[in-house]
C-alpha cells in the first residue's frame, strides 16, 4: 500500500550536498507493522518524513494506495496528512493545554464540528487508556502517559497510516514495552499501517512483522523480522 520507488534525498547546504537517502525501494503492506532500523545518521528520519511529505524527496516516487502523493495538490495533501498520524521521541505536546486540550486541538485544526469534539476526545483517551488523566497537564504525566496523549492526538482524524519517529527512545524498557503493546492493539483494532523507525533492535523484534535495515542512506537488509534478525 506504500511503495517507495527510487527515492532520493539530497540536502543542499553551505557545506555542499549530502545524499541522505539513496535510490531507496520499499514495499509496505496494509497490515504491516514495519520497522526501519539503523544507526544515527542512516537516513531513517529523512525517510519517514518523506512519507507524509514533511520532507520533499529530491527524486523518486511515493505511491500510497495507487496514487503518487508527490503529485498531490495542496488540498489533496492536506486530506492525506489528516489520514497519516505521526508520533515523535519528545512527544511534541502543548504544555499550556491539558491532555484533553491537546487532543481537542488536533480536531479543531482539522475542522471538526465543535459540538462533536468532547465525545471524540473521550473516545480517543479511552482508546489509549488515559481517560482518568483528561484534566492533567503534560508536565504532570510520566513519559509513557505523554506518549499515550500523543498517540491519541495522532489518531484523532481516523488515520490509515501511523508513522513513529523514535517514539519509544525516550522511555525506559518497561514503558517501551507497554507503548509497543498499545500500538499493536491499536493496529489490530483500527486496521492501521504502522511504520516505525528506531535505532533499537529490541523495539523491532518485539513489535514489527517486517523490517528494513538502513546504512548511510541505503537499505541493506529487508524482509520478515525473523529472517532479518535470524541468528547466523
Ligand atoms: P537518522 O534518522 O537515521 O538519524 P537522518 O535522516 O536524521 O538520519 O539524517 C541522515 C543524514 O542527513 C545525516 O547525516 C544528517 O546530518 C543529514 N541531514 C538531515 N537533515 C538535514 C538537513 N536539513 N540538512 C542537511 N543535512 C541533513
Ligand atoms: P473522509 O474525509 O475520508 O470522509 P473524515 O476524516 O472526514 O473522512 O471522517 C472520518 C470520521 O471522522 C467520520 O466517521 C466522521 O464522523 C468523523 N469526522 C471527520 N470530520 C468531522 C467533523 N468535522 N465533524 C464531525 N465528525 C467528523
Amino acid at each position: 500500500m506504500i511503495q517507495l520507488r527510487n527515492l532520493n534525498k539530497v540536502y543542499k547546504g553551505a557545506q555542499g550536498e549530502f545524499h541522505a537517502v539513496k535510490d531507496l525501494n520499499l514495499d509496505i503492506r496494509e497490515d504491516d507493522f514495519y520497522g526501519i532500523m539503523g544507526l544515527s545518521g542512516a537516513g531513517k528520519s529523512t525517510l519517514i518524513r518523506m512519507i507524509n511529505r514533511l520532507e520533499e524527496p529530491t527524486s523518486g516516487e511515493i505511491v500510497v494506495n495507487g496514487e503518487n502523493i508527490l503529485e498531490y495538490s495542496e488540498g489533496k495533501l492536506r486530506e492525506f496528512r489528516k489520514k497519516t498520524g505521526m508520533i515523535f521521541q519528545h512527544f511534541n505536546l502543548l504544555q499550556s493545554r491539558t491532555v484533553e486540550g491537546n487532543v481537542a486541538f488536533a480536531l479543531e485544526v482539522a475542522g471538526w464540528d465543535k459540538k462533536k469534539i468532547p465525545e471524540r476526545v473521550e473516545e480517543l483517551l479511552n482508546l489509549v487508556e488515559l481517560g482518568d488523566k483528561a484534566r492533567s497537564y503534560p508536565a504532570q504525566l510520566s513519559g509513557g502517559q505523554k506518549q499515550r496523549v500523543a498517540i491519541a492526538r495522532a489518531l484523532a482524524n481516523n488515520p490509515k497510516i501511523l508513522l513513529s519517529d523514535e517514539a519509544t527512545s525516550a522511555l525506559d524498557p518497561k514503558t517501551t514495552k507497554s507503548i509497543l503493546e498499545l500500538l499493536k492493539n491499536l493496529q489490530e483494532k483500527l486496521g492501521l499501517t504502522i511504520v516505525l523507525i528506531t535505532h533499537q533492535m529490541e523495539v523491532i523484534r518485539s513489535a514489527c512483522n517486517r523490517a528494513a535495515i538502513m546504512d548511510r542512506g541505503e537499505v541493506v537488509e529487508v524482509g520478515k523480522v525473523e529472517e532479518v534478525f535470524a541468528n547466523p
